[in-house]
C-alpha cells in the first residue's frame, strides 16, 4: 500500500515537472520567401539568435518558406504566422489599405519589429533576348512575380513608369525560385525579383549556359517614379557579386528595405526577446549573411511605417535606441 502511494506521488511529481516545462515553451514561426532568396536565410539567422537562448526564454523559432511579402503580411495578420519578413513598400501599402489591400481597409494590427537589409528591384534578361532596358521588354516573355510576392507590384510599377503595359508583354506569374531554370531553358526572356544581394537565385541565373545580363532600371522615368512613390530609393547591384553576368560594371536600379513584422496581438515577451537578441549580438548577426554587412542599430530602425510592437519598444527604451524612432511609430 505504502509503496503504491509513494510510486503514485513520484509519478505525479514527474508529470508536474514535465507539463511545467512544456507550458513554458513558446513556438514561433517566421514567414520568409523562397529558399534561394535572402528572406529565408534571414529568418534562419533570427531564429538562430533566439534559439541559442532557449534556456532563458523558452522560445523555439522556426522558419517557413513562403510566397513572399504579401503572403507573410496576410498570414501574420490572420495569426497563421507569428512573424514575417516583408518589403517596406508592402508594409506601407498594408498599413494604409492600398494596392493588394485596397478594399480590405487599413491593416491596423500590423506592427514593425525592425528593418533588415536593402532590397533592389532586379531585372535579369538573357543576352540573346537583346533586352538592355525596361522598354525593350515589349513583346517578350517576362516573369513579373507570383501572387503573394513583393516583386509583383514592383514589376508593375516599373513597367508602368516606362510606358510598358501588361498587354505589351507575355507576363508569367511564377515564384522567383523557379525563374533561373525557366530562363536557362529558354522559356522566359527575363524576370523581375526584388531581393537583397548577393543571393542564390541571381547566382543561379547568372552562372548557367545561357549568358544573362542585369538590366538597369534608371533614367528620367525612374526619377519620376521615385517622386510619386517615396518608398523607392536609388540603389545599385554590385558586379563583384555576380562575376559571370554579362555586365562590366555595377548596375543602377531602385529598391526598398526588408523588414521584420508581426501583429499587435503577438506576445510582448516573445517580441522583446527576439529584438534584444538580434540587437545585443549585432556583430554576430551581421556575419550570418553578406547582405547584413551594412546593418547598424540606427538603420535597422529606418524605413518602417507600422507602429513598433510594444515588446520591441520596451527594448528600444531600455537601450536608448528610442531616440532613432519617429514619434508616429510609438503608439
Ligand atoms: N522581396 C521578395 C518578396 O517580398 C522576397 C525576397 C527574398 O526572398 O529574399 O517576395
Amino acid at each position: 500500500m505504502r509503496r503504491a502511494k509513494v510510486l503514485m506521488m513520484a509519478a505525479l511529481f514527474f508529470l508536474t515537472i514535465v507539463s511545467f516545462g512544456y507550458a513554458k515553451r513558446t513556438f514561433v514561426t517566421i514567414g520568409t520567401g523562397g529558399v534561394t532568396g535572402v528572406y529565408y536565410p534571414a529568418g534562419g539567422a533570427i531564429s538562430k539568435m533566439v534559439n541559442k537562448k532557449y534556456k532563458e526564454y523558452g522560445i523555439k523559432a522556426t522558419v517557413e518558406s513562403t510566397g513572399g511579402s504579401v503572403y507573410n503580411i496576410n498570414a501574420v495578420l490572420s495569426g497563421d504566422l507569428d512573424f514575417g519578413i516583408c518589403q517596406s513598400d508592402r508594409e506601407y501599402q498594408a498599413w494604409h489599405g492600398l494596392a493588394e489591400w485596397k478594399g480590405k481597409g487599413a491593416q491596423k494590427n500590423l506592427r514593425s519589429v525592425f528593418a533588415l537589409h536593402p532590397e533592389s528591384i532586379t531585372l535579369i534578361a538573357s543576352v540573346e533576348s537583346g533586352i538592355k532596358s525596361v522598354a525593350d521588354l515589349k513583346g517578350k516573355r517576362v516573369n513579373i512575380g507570383n501572387p503573394g510576392s513583393g516583386q509583383l507590384q514592383n514589376s508593375k510599377d516599373v513597367l508602368k513608369a516606362f510606358g510598358v503595359s501588361l498587354k505589351d508583354i507575355y507576363p508569367e506569374y511564377v515564384k522567383a525560385v523557379e525563374a533561373p531554370g525557366l530562363l536557362q531553358d529558354g522559356r522566359i526572356d527575363a524576370f523581375f525579383f526584388t531581393v537583397g544581394h548577393p543571393n542564390g537565385t541571381i547566382k543561379e541565373a547568372t552562372s548557367g549556359r545561357v549568358k544573362v545580363r542585369i538590366v538597369p532600371i534608371s533614367g528620367p522615368a525612374v526619377d519620376k517614379l521615385i517622386k510619386t512613390h517615396p518608398y523607392y530609393a536609388k540603389s545599385k547591384i554590385l558586379k563583384k557579386f555576380y562575376p559571370m553576368a554579362a555586365n562590366k560594371t555595377d548596375t543602377y536600379t531602385i529598391g526598398v528595405k526588408a523588414l521584420l513584422v508581426t501583429r499587435k496581438q503577438e506576445s510582448a515577451k516573445t517580441v522583446y526577446a527576439i529584438t534584444k537578441e538580434v540587437f545585443e549580438n549585432l556583430d554576430t548577426f551581421r556575419k550570418l549573411h553578406p547582405a547584413f554587412e551594412i546593418l547598424t542599430k540606427q538603420n535597422m530602425l529606418e524605413g518602417l511605417t507600422a507602429p513598433i510592437h510594444k515588446g520591441a519598444l520596451k527594448y528600444y527604451k531600455e537601450s536608448g535606441l528610442i531616440k532613432y524612432i519617429p514619434k508616429n511609430l510609438i503608439k
